[in-house]
């Protein structure tokens, strides 16, 4: 078993997909960590050992940054945080109700942009530490009915190379990891349901349904345990039959 003798790891959307994986591999090394999301009673449901699960809202920073200090006093800085949660919600910008534009720039840009800004000047400070951003697939290239997503995924993909560039003196990595599509809740919120089904289809048509959040979850663990010299920048992950 591996100890974080470096500090807290901070994983946002911990209750469910590919935050629930991260949260069981770090666990099985014994990592310290604060697990975040508003399904708190999913967190601890998992039952992990060295983790303080928090019902919290990456949208509201007071309650995102009042859960990390308190975590922090307990386990030490933040060594490691990946701004995971996120919600997709498809649609075609001519139907789509602007609320849910807004809903997903909220968590999926302004939740990564909080947890960067809380953690950011300890790292500098310190010289070390991580910050790994979950963008997309629909990060890097267009997907019809992805509008809104993309616009938050590519802003996910370029506010990270941005800040890549300010802490690389400092010597904190910043690393985005892109994955394609992966079977968790994530699909399952978008409202209409024709888009669901059509979206299912196309990843039984071409068989693209293997890929787990384990592997994507072992895939940022990596990127983590690389030495602290070592910056895994971009990462696409993809079922390897996925053809888009
Ligand atoms: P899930 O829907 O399974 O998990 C999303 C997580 O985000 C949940 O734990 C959810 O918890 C949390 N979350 C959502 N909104 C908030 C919020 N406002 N505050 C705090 N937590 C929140 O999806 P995935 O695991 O698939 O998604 C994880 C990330 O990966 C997302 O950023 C997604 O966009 C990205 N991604 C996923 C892909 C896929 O195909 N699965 C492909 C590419 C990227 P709760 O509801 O309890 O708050």
């Amino acid at each position: 078993m591996k100890t974080n003798n470096k500090g807290l790891i901070v994983i946002t959307g911990a209750s469910s997909g590919f935050g629930m994986e991260m949260a069981k591999a770090f666990a099985k090394d014994g990592y310290p960590m604060l697990l975040l999301a508003r399904r708190v009673e999913k967190m601890e449901a998992m039952n992990l050992p060295n983790a303080i699960c928090k019902k919290v809202d990456v949208t509201d920073s007071t309650a995102f940054e009042a859960a990390v200090r308190d975590a922090e006093a307990k386990y030490g800085k933040t060594d490691l945080l990946v701004n995971n949660a996120g919600i997709m919600l498809l649609g075609e910008i001519a139907n789509q109700d602007p609320l849910e534009w807004k809903k997903m720039l909220d968590v999926n840009v302004m939740g990564v942009m909080n947890g960067m800004q809380i953690v950011m000047n300890d790292m500098k400070a310190r010289r070390m530490g991580t910050i790994i951003n979950v963008s997309s697939v629909a990060g890097v290239q267009p997907f019809p009915t992805h509008a809104a997503y993309c616009a938050s995924k590519y802003a996910v993909s370029g506010l990270t190379q941005v800040a890549r560039g300010e802490m690389a003196s400092h010597n904190v990595r910043v690393l985005y990891i892109c994955p394609g599509a992966v079977g968790t809740e994530l699909l399952g919120h978008t409202t209409d349901k024709a888009i669901i089904e059509g979206y299912e289809q196309w990843k039984q048509s071409v068989g693209a349904v293997n890929i787990t959040a384990a592997d994507v979850a072992r895939t940022i663990k990596y990127a983590y345990e690389l030495p602290q010299a070592v910056s895994l920048r971009e990462i696409i992950i993809t079922d390897t039959m996925q053809d888009a």
